[in-house]
């Protein structure tokens, strides 16, 4: 099972920081795509391609323009739709459910105000929390509690950093990727 993130109405200037965050959050927490919408941001998908080359696995960025068309292919796929919102069901209720069913999920995020198609659309609009906060610690919550913890593990594979933990200070192995 595929779990995507669409990142719907990025502002180049805005949301910079945030949509980076959002796309560093979704590779670190087991996502192994982000698809962003909302103005073209080529600075930020060259970004985080670069990260992926040095910290490895097989993460995915593209942009699209059109949210709409998407959502309905990705439905018409097969795909289930998942939107985080404050106003959903509280995720800790809901996580069993969506294990329930082994096809690829399409995780959306919001930007300033997300359209009532979106939360039609959605087979789940999942809350963290009924409180405002911000998409990346949703999506960070949302992506643990799904996978219960086996993020932690996953293996970043043909990277050419690799931090190696430590009580104190900094230690990082530098390696020669293969082909
Ligand atoms: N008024 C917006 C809305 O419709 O939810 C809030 C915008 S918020 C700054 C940006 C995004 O963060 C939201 O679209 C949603 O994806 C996520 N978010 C914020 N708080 C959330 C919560 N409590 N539960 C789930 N997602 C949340």
């Amino acid at each position: 099972m595929n779990f995507h993130v669409l990142r719907l109405d990025h502002r180049r200037v805005r949301d910079a920081r945030i949509t980076t965050h959002v796309c560093l959050t979704a590779r670190a927490f087991g996502a192994s795509k982000v698809i962003l919408s909302g103005d073209e941001d080529k600075k930020i998908i060259g970004n985080i391609r670069d990260v992926v080359k040095r910290w490895g696995g097989n993460f995915e960025i593209e942009y699209i323009k059109n949210w709409d068309g998407f959502i309905e292919d990705w439905k018409k796929d097969g795909g289930e739709v998942i939107h985080l919102t404050m106003y959903g069901e509280a995720v800790q209720e809901v996580t069993t459910k969506i294990h329930e069913s082994s096809n690829d999920k399409l995780i959306i995020v919001g930007g300033s105000r997300v359209p009532s198609k979106v939360y039609q659309e959605a087979d789940w609009n999942v809350s963290i929390t009924n409180q405002p906060h911000s998409e990346v610690a949703a999506l960070s919550i949302f992506l643990h509690t799904l996978f219960e913890g086996k993020e932690y593990e996953i293996d970043f594979e043909n990277s050419e950093l690799k931090v190696i933990p430590t009580a104190h200070g900094k230690q990082v192995q530098k390696r020669k990727k293969t082909l």
